[in-house]
């Protein structure tokens, strides 16, 4: 005779891993649908919607509508999941956070995005800088201060486009300097930015260190930077703000005792439906597809959603 098993009991239907965009998207069909879910994650307002100029777009209020309406419908806990394990009877998941807690669900949709490459290595305090920083530095080219910027950026078409729009709408009297380690290859953008005085792009240089304030270490004074090749001296440029634009890789540690297939990027594989090749597992956003705008990640959220719902369904209707 057959050993009778024994089911974990398990607390919620599903379970999402990030509250950005596609996280949230997700949740508010999961919610709508009736099922119980648990949402992780630092809340955390979408980064940087100024440099879109969507401020007053529908598609703004869409995104605030969001925003104001999950937090609060479903579980919420504003810790990172850390690890996530099959449960041994197969009927679900164990989600561990960074306080050690552990919560179940029958499955997962996994929306916990990307981090933006730092220079500065794990320092959590420039990569802080730099990134919090980044609504001040709005604000001041809004008010339009006489800034000097830093700009240490891939040699790519966008950079060049980011430094167009700067300079066209808010930098009258400001300054920005493009380091980049290789050379920017010709296109009418370039043609365009190298004739305003005041971009100075410096191609094939490396920042070599930043200058920050002695009592606050937060605050960036000027930085170093020499040229890639040959041994030229370093160059202290002073400054009032450094922006890194060196790419994003995704969030997708914590998924290593699953087997999620990760592409060259590190990305989560998935099919068309959204669906990994763990059964009951999900994703959505930029964790699955970078570079991702905010669009697509609710639209990829919602159809992960969608899939999980199914996927619910499916074991209610085999288990009654
Ligand atoms: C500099 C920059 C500028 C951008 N500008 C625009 C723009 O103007 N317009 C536009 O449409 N898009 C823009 N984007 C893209 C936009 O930010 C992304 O498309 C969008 O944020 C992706 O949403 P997401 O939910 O997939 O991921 P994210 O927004 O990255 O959200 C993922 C969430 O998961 C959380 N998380 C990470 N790890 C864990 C974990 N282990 N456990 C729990 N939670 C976790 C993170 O804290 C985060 O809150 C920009 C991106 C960058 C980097």
């Amino acid at each position: 005779m057959a050993a009778a098993t024994t089911e974990t009991p398990v607390a919620y239907d599903v379970a999402i891993v990030g509250q950005g965009p596609a996280g949230l998207a997700a949740q508010e069909v999961l919610v709508e649908y009736g099922l119980t879910t648990v949402i992780f994650g630092p809340w955390q307002v979408v980064r940087k919607f100024d440099w879109a100029g969507m401020a007053d777009t529908p598609f703004m209020t869409e995104l605030q509508d969001v925003y104001r309406n999950c937090p609060g419908s479903g579980d919420e806990v504003r810790h990172k999941v850390t690890t996530i394990r099959p449960l041994e009877d197969g009927n679900g998941f164990t989600l561990v956070d960074q306080e050690q807690a552990a919560r179940t669900a029958r499955c997962v949709v996994v929306a916990s995005g990307t981090t933006p490459r730092s220079l500065f290595g794990d320092n959590p305090q420039f990569t802080h800088c730099v990134f919090t920083k980044i609504q001040d530095l709005t604000e001041a080219l809004v008010n339009k201060f006489h800034i000097t910027l830093v700009i240490v950026a891939a040699a790519i078409v966008p950079t060049l486009l980011l430094v167009e729009r700067l300079v066209r709408h808010y930098g009258t009297g400001s300054k920005i300097i493009v380091s980049t380690t290789t050379k920017f290859e010709p296109s009418m953008v370039l043609d365009r930015v190298r004739a305003d005085s005041n971009v100075d792009l410096r191609e094939e240089t490396v920042l070599t260190s930043l200058v920050t304030d002695e009592e606050k270490q937060a605050d960036v004074r000027a930085v170093t930077l020499k040229a890639e090749t040959g041994d030229s001296e370093e160059t202290r440029v002073n400054c009032d703000y450094v922006l890194t634009l060196l790419g994003t890789f995704p969030n997708t540690a914590y998924l290593k005792e699953l087997d999620v297939a990760l592409g060259d990027k590190k990305q989560v594989l998935t099919d068309d439906h959204y669906c990994t090749p763990v059964s009951g597992v999900f994703a959505a956003g930029s964790v699955r597809q970078s570079p991702c705008d905010l669009i697509e990640a609710m639209h990829q959220g919602r159809c992960a959603a969608k899939q999980a719902i199914s996927y619910v369904e499916a074991l209610r209707r085999r288990k009654p």
